[in-house]
């Protein structure tokens, strides 16, 4: 074994363990890598302190009466700076409130440059007063805290090592001094330090008293039955009556010699000098030096956290590969690096040839060929346009018309629809809108309003009414003029309908932009200023589909009645039929073949007046035409305000995310949409470096 030689003092971990350590710490990943931890335990006053000054050389605070309140902390970190540096900090217990937690944890230990005795328990005194434990007597504190008190020593000749301090376990609690419940906390503390795997026990046992009545010896022995992490260390050699020394000598532990409660106080009495004086009188000079002194322990020490902390290493290397593969992941989540104008230019290319994929995929359906159609349903641009479509073809044949064309009865509620199906819906008012205002476009659609259904009182009446007041010298027919008049208010309500639709059509087409970029974006600053600088133009498309479909409402409902489609005669046919019909049922008497009428009959139905005709047939043509208006009109506003504007025409809003619009920024603006924000160079920057450490110590651990 190689021995770190350092002047008087040997390290506490192999050189060749402490260099590969020291690469690792040279590559930032000495976060990742716990420190072989010593833990120093054993009853009060055994001598714990007394032997990690010993190790240290630290004046660690020995006091027979003051004992250790809380843990205390020192990690030593070899650095390639030039002096030591000591920094002391409080971590606060898991348990404590906030405001608490935030005051100790702001505590920074002034005047620790050098640890000596007087400047370590001045600091001692502070944090005492800070964790608020007993001073003296009756002032009513806690006798122990669970807060840590952490000492970190960086300097060129540390070892890598961190060292715990901990209070020592009592069996039996002194009134007025502590408490059963302060001997629960502080066994339950010691234990959990004793439990940690990476812990290296060192079990600290006075030599002067019988070891069997030791209850840490055991705990250590449950926690660490194969004794890989436990060592041994007896102390106070000097006070052993005599003759139970070979009792002492037979368990093989190393032996300690400390400076006693006297001779701490006596000027200049070195520690090794009395531990050396120790060794050489009879019987510890049968002892071997493998056994006894504070080198002895080190040696020991040395050959426990190599092993330790070799065996750690697999974990250290898997940990890295995790930490590694969390930044490559993080990384590319970043997108490409966007620094020049081409990588800008490049990216925003990108984004566009992928939005016009999703758009692709969004109006043929294809939801299987992305997980965003999962779960984002609003992405599903060809299922909510045809489903709104199918919507706003119903609610225009049950509820556009002013006046229903057959007499329904004045209480009923609800309307019939076109298979005179009975249908009670309780609504007396129609919305309009199906769909909730985003963000961006409300300013532009029409306004939301809600329809009345249709009244049910004799349409044969308003007509007439309608007829009488435009009527001219025409006789047994009509002016065109007067069924304008009546298509106008017959399709009054058509007007909010289409507004309605329309304004919904934008809707889920500016929310699939608007998703659909965030979706593809994963930086959102790009996305949104993607949408900004493309806002105008949107508003200008969705406006585009609103005046087409204003258009189309002069069309059907300004113009004069016109139609090629012999629909119109079928339908106008059928109504004249079924009137005649009606009249004809009244005269109808049954016979085996069926019903029958007189020939004589027949003349009886003409008896009404020329006005009275005219307004049926007035009736008839504008039934017919208004269904044939109806169908073309809803077919128009889909195919034509909403299909060929918005959804798949050659200028839809979704086209203005092409390649030429890229190709048409300026310098300027490429660098302020997909510019990176400093944050984000920052960060990207500092994921480089991480995952370059972090390759480089990987292969250092293979
Ligand atoms: P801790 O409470 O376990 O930390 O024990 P300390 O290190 O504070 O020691 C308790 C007391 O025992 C102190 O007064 C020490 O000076 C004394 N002591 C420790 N080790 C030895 C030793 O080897 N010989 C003698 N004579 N006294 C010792
Ligand atoms: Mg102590």
């Amino acid at each position: 074994m190689v021995i770190h030689a350092s002047n008087h003092d040997h390290g506490l971990a192999d050189p060749v363990l402490l260099e590969k350590i020291d690469r690792l710490f040279a590559c930032n990943v000495g976060d990742y890598i716990d420190l072989p931890q010593l833990v120093v335990v054993g009853d009060q006053s055994s001598g714990k302190s007394s032997v990690l000054e010993g190790l240290t050389r630290l004046a660690f605070p020995r006091d027979s009466g003051l004992c250790t309140r809380f843990a205390t902390q020192i990690i030593f970190r070899r650095t390639q700076c030039e002096s030591r540096t000591i920094t002391a900090s409080i971590i606060p217990d898991s348990s404590t409130d906030d405001t608490n937690a935030s005051n100790l944890k702001r505590w920074k230990g002034k005047d620790v440059q050098s640890l000596d005795k007087g400047s370590f328990s001045v600091l001692m005194a502070e944090v005492h007063a800070l964790m608020g434990v007993s001073r003296s007597k009756d002032d009513g504190f806690p006798m122990f805290s669970k807060h840590i008190l952490r000492v970190e020593i960086s300097g060129p000749n540390e070892d890598h090592l961190s060292v715990i301090d901990v209070p020592g376990i009592f069996r039996n609690a002194t009134p007025g001094i502590t408490t059963k419940e302060d001997k629960k906390l502080v066994r339950d503390m010691v234990q959990a330090y004793m439990r940690n795997p990476r812990s290296i026990m060192l079990i600290v046992v006075p030599a002067n008293i019988d070891i069997a009545t030791q209850e840490i010896v055991e705990m250590a022995r449950e926690l660490d039955p194969h004794g890989e992490r436990t060592l041994g260390v007896l102390t106070k050699p000097d006070l052993v009556d005599k003759g139970a020394e070979s009792k002492v000598m037979k368990l093989g532990w190393v032996i300690v010699r400390n400076l006693g409660q006297g001779e701490l106080h006596g000027a200049d009495v070195d520690r090794d000098a009395a531990e050396e004086q120790e060794h050489a009188k009879y019987p510890w000079n049968t002892v071997g030096c493998d056994n006894f002194g504070i080198n002895a322990l080190k040696i020991r020490l040395q050959e426990i956290v190599t092993t330790n902390a070799r065996r750690a290493f697999p974990a250290v290397r898997s940990e890295i590969s995790k930490e590694l593969k969390a930044r490559q992941v993080a990384l590319r989540s970043l997108g490409p690096e966007r620094k020049t104008t081409e990588q800008q230019m490049q990216y925003l290319l990108d984004i566009v040839a992928s939005f016009q994929n999703l758009t692709a995929h969004a109006l043929n359906a294809n939801y299987s060929s992305a997980d965003a159609f999962e779960s984002h349903p609003n992405l599903r641009l060809a299922t909510r346009i045809v489903n709104r479509d199918a919507k706003f073809s119903e609610d225009l044949s049950r509820w556009g018309h002013t006046f229903n064309f057959k007499k329904t009865s004045p209480l009923q509620i609800g309307w019939s629809d076109d298979n005179g199906e009975k249908q009670k819906s309780g609504m007396s008012q129609l919305q309009s809108r199906k769909l909730k205002d985003v963000l961006g476009i409300q300013e532009i659609l029409p306004e939301a309003s809600k329809v009345p259904y249709p009244l049910s009182h004799d349409i044969c009446s308003w007509i007439e009414d309608e007829y009488r007041e435009s009527r001219g010298f025409e006789i047994g027919t009509f002016n065109y003029v007067v069924l304008s008049i009546l298509m106008k208010k017959q399709s009054l309500k058509w007007t909010s309908l289409a507004n309605g639709y329309i304004s919904d059509i934008i809707t889920i087409v500016h929310e699939f932009i608007v998703k659909g970029l965030s979706q593809i974006c994963t930086d959102r600053k790009v996305s949104e200023s993607l949408l900004s600088f493309l806002m105008d133009k949107l508003l200008e498309r969705y406006q585009n589909a609103i005046k087409h479909a204003d258009f189309l409402l002069s069309v059907e409902r300004l113009m004069i009645p016109m139609t090629q489609n012999h629909y119109l005669n079928d339908t106008l046919e059928k109504c004249r039929q079924e009137r005649t019909k009606s009249i004809l049922l009244k005269k109808a008497y049954d016979s085996p073949d069926g019903k029958v009428i007189r020939v004589d009959d027949l003349k009886h139905q003409q008896n009404m007046s020329n006005a009275e005709h005219t307004v049926q047939e007035l009736r008839d043509i504008l039934e017919s035409y208004y269904k044939v208006a109806r169908k073309r009109f809803v077919d128009n506003i889909c195919t034509q305000a909403a299909a060929y504007f918005l959804v798949h025409g050659p200028k839809t809003p979704m086209t203005l995310l092409s390649p030429s619009l890229v190709s048409s920024l300026s310098r300027e603006q490429l660098d302020e949409i997909a510019g990176e924000e400093l944050t984000l160079r920052k960060k990207r920057e500092k994921l480089i470096k991480e995952i370059d450490d972090l390759t480089m110590a990987r292969k250092m651990l293979l």
